[in-house]
């Protein structure tokens, strides 16, 4: 792999790692507001949070080699997080194994 395309994979993980905190933790937010609420609101509020979480973990999933479909472990919020974060990390540009900072298969930046 070379420097360039290093440093383009090395921008996305970035991105995503921007994207999955930029919409989790407001998602966090709104549930833990929406449960502190009464009624409709409250309900109408907690749902609009999970759907936020659910979008950030879904980026989360990808930069880390998993299939978005793990983000449905938001449904069990807090849980569903620390699983998710407990999952081994898979490279995300050729999905194999990755331990330490770049991926020994085919030499990409290792997700944060
Ligand atoms: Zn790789």
């Amino acid at each position: 792999m070379n420097g360039a395309e290093y440093e383009r994979i090395r921008r996305k993980l970035s991105a995503m790692n921007r994207t999955s905190l930029g919409l989790g933790v407001p998602g966090i937010g709104l549930q833990l507001a929406g449960n502190a609420m009464h009624g409709v609101a409250g309900v109408v509020v907690s749902l609009l949070g999970i759907g936020l979480l659910i979008a950030g973990l879904s980026s989360y999933a990808r930069m880390r080699g998993h299939s978005p479909w793990f983000a449905a472990l938001g449904l069990l919020s807090c849980l569903g997080m620390l699983i998710l974060a407990l999952l081994p990390k898979n490279c995300f540009n050729c999905r194999a194994k990755i331990k330490g900072t770049v991926c020994a298969t085919c030499g990409a930046p290792a997700p944060p």
